[in-house]
């Protein structure tokens, strides 16, 4: 590793598992990094998270994936079933077949577990700093820096500045002349509560007509991760008339009895709302640069935010280590490298939703194509787990899933 002299120095805006892979990657390329990040302490709010095998290489290459796994789950295989009979519909087998075809192998985890080893591991390298309470509101640039202004006056300067500030960046407002983020009629309840007996370890999705449950084990297989999600009609998203807890019943009152069973461990004085944006370029702007959520917030369908966050940042150190003298430079690389990428996760993150939660006659067709595949086919999985280049599938053109009310 070269000192720290002849390399960049970075400022990181947003203390989350975007911002502290972010400083991870770039400290063992030698750089300094500075964290700036608005809330009180460097916490996670909701619960579990998965990791696909493209996340989880990663993290081994940042040294950090033992770290994870000593509280995360690896679950033996992906099912999913229909929600209103019970019935499987399909498996994926994970485990150590999965692993071994991708290099890593699938986990779960508590997301406050992912982000303490993140920041152990940043901090560990005695080259990065993080300072909490620091909302950042304004960036400027010249052709010597950038300056970050703070709600509080104070002012940072680096050579670099990285928005990994999430849904709502500041950073983006600064770099991209673009709109709100776009919100789904689909609401979220989430509940991690304690493993009832004989729940396997995998990761399981109920798939119903408009409606899906999710769950998973986590923090070493003794919590239960819980999802639940529908699309209310009743007033505008966030409107006290949305996706009530009543609603929440009644959507799901003919689904399973597993199902409605896993609705009384969820959290329900905390209703979420579901946001992403079109992919957008422009997320390199001279020293400034987007990662992470700021740059491409997606749908949870495929489980990939954070997966996606963790390759630009990976991807970020490579391109700022290789033109160390030329950080305009690699930023605009390092937006051509991840900008694809990162594209076709969001439209085929929106397109297996739309899949998940069809109804009739469609999700009579979804479940005969998903009952034809075989536990260990991962050819599906290539494009998005893999490491060979395979193509990412193109959801058909004519079905923008971009159109408001989605
Ligand atoms: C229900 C749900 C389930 C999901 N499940 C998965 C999953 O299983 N796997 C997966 O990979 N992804 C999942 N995701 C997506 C994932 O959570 C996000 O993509 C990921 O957390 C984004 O990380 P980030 O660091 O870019 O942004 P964030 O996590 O939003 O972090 C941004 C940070 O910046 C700080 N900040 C904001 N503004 C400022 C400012 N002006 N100044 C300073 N700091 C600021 C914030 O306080 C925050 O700490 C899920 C999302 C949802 C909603």
């Amino acid at each position: 590793m070269a000192g720290p002299e002849s390399r960049p120095h970075v400022l990181v805006i947003g203390g989350g598992i975007g911002g502290f892979t972010t400083a991870l990657a770039c400290a063992r390329r030698g750089m300094s990094v500075h964290v700036l990040e608005r809330a009180p302490e460097i916490k996670e709010i909701g619960a579990g998270l998965q990791l696909g095998p493209n996340a989880g290489r990663l993290l081994g290459e940042l040294g950090v994936l033992d770290s994870v796994l000593r509280t995360a789950v690896l679950p033996e295989r992906f099912v999913i079933l229909d929600a209103y009979t019970g019935r499987e519909i399909y498996q994926a087998r994970f485990g150590q077949a999965l692993a071994e075809r991708f290099g890593a192998p699938y986990t779960v985890m508590h997301r406050a577990d992912l982000l303490d080893t993140l920041l152990q591991g940043s901090l560990a390298t005695g080259l990065v700093t993080a300072f909490t309470g620091k909302e950042v509101v304004g960036v400027e640039q010249d052709a010597r820096g950038a300056t970050v202004t703070c709600a509080d006056g104070s002012t940072h300067s680096a050579d670099v500045v990285i928005g990994a500030d999430g849904l709502r960046s500041a950073v983006r407002r600064e770099v991209l002349d673009d709109s709100e983020p776009a919100v789904s009629r689909y609401a979220i309840y989430r509940g991690p509560g304690p493993r009832p007996e004989g729940v396997e370890d995998a990761v399981t999705l109920y798939a119903g007509d408009g409606l899906h449950l999710m769950q998973y084990p986590i923090q070493g297989g003794e919590l239960l991760n819980r999802v639940a999600s529908f699309r209310s009609d009743r007033g505008a998203p966030g409107s006290d008339t949305w996706a009530t807890p009543e609603e929440l019943f009644e959507k799901f009152a003919d689904t399973c009895d597993p199902v409605r069973e896993a609705l009384h461990h969820l959290d329900l004085g905390k209703r979420w709302e579901q946001f992403d944006r079109k992919p957008m370029p422009g997320w390199a702007h001279g020293r400034v640069a987007l990662l992470g959520d700021a740059a491409h917030p997606m749908r949870q369908y495929l489980a990939q935010g954070a997966g996606q966050a963790m390759e630009d940042a990976v991807a970020l150190a490579a391109a700022l280590a290789d033109s160390p003298d030329d950080p305009v430079t690699a930023l605009k690389e390092y937006e051509g490298i991840r900008f694809p990428r990162a594209a076709a996760v969001q439209r085929n993150t929106r397109f297996f939703g739309e899949m998940v939660h069809l109804g009739g006659v469609g999700a009579v067709l979804r479940d005969f194509a998903f009952s034809s595949l075989t536990a260990d086919d991962y050819s599906l999985a290539e494009w998005l787990y893999g490491t060979g280049g395979a193509p990412a599938p193109q959801p058909p053109a004519r079905l923008d899933f971009y159109t408001e009310g989605r």
